[in-house]
């Protein structure tokens, strides 16, 4: 049985040959390790690895984990990838360096407001639901480029990229055509997808932050 150290070092393989397949420089593909659900003990052990971004899903959960693990190790830069409510809209800039969900005005004008009174400027991404579905978060493919603007013009926001998650039952690769041709439209660099299951088939399309979980961490006992 290999430990998460060596399946790390696994992935990290494997992003280098997908980026080198796509003819892309490895450097700009970052690696989010999505430790959603584990234990600061699961965690440690791959910060030891040298992996230094991490993803959570939940605001209250990374409350509990990461200011302990940032005293330890003060360059950890933290993502949130999961929905964003306006009332953690405080907690969410205190806490994190990178915010991939922001996806309606009610939570531009909420991180606005708290950038504004604490002057800390998390990165932003707009999620995109690009399979429409609706159980998912995310704005739709056809209101996304006028919401990026709207983020930038209304909100004061400067947005660097958009995210998504395709429906689990499709061919992923069309929903990462897709994020790719709306991030061309809405003029933002970034492109986060992809996730254990097909991150290399994201980094053949342009995914700039791919995030892995359970291809790292292991098998997540409850749902997230
Ligand atoms: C859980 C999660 C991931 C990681 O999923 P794995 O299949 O375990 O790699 C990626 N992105 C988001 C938004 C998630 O919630």
């Amino acid at each position: 049985m290999s430990g998460a150290p060596e399946r790390l070092a696994d992935i990290r393989r494997r992003i280098e040959e997908a980026a080198k397949a796509a003819k892309r420089d490895p450097a700009s593909v970052t690696l989010v390790a999505v430790s959603k659900t584990f234990p600061i003990e699961d965690i440690r052990p791959v910060i030891e690895a040298g992996q230094r971004v991490f993803g959570e899903n939940r605001v209250q959960e990374a409350m509990a984990k990461w200011p302990i693990l940032r005293e330890e190790t003060p360059d950890i830069e933290l993502h949130l990838i999961g929905p964003l409510q306006s009332n953690k809209a405080k907690e969410a800039v205190m806490l994190f360096d990178v915010i991939h969900t922001v996806d309606r005005d009610k939570i531009a004008a909420a991180l606005a407001k708290e950038i504004e009174s604490q002057g800390r400027h998390p990165k932003l991404l707009v999620q995109v639901n690009t399979g429409e579905e609706d159980q998912k978060a995310g704005i739709s493919p056809l209101e996304a480029v006028a919401f990026v603007e709207r983020c930038r013009k209304e909100h004061g926001l400067k947005i660097e990229g958009l995210m998504c998650i395709p429906p689990v039952d499709e061919n992923p690769a069309p929903h990462f055509a897709l994020l790719d041709q709306l991030a061309d439209e809405a003029q933002v660099a970034w492109r986060s997808m992809g996730m254990s299951s097909d991150f290399e088939i994201a980094i053949g399309q342009g995914a700039t932050h791919v995030r892995v979980g359970s291809a790292i961490f292991g098998h997540r006992d409850y749902p997230a």
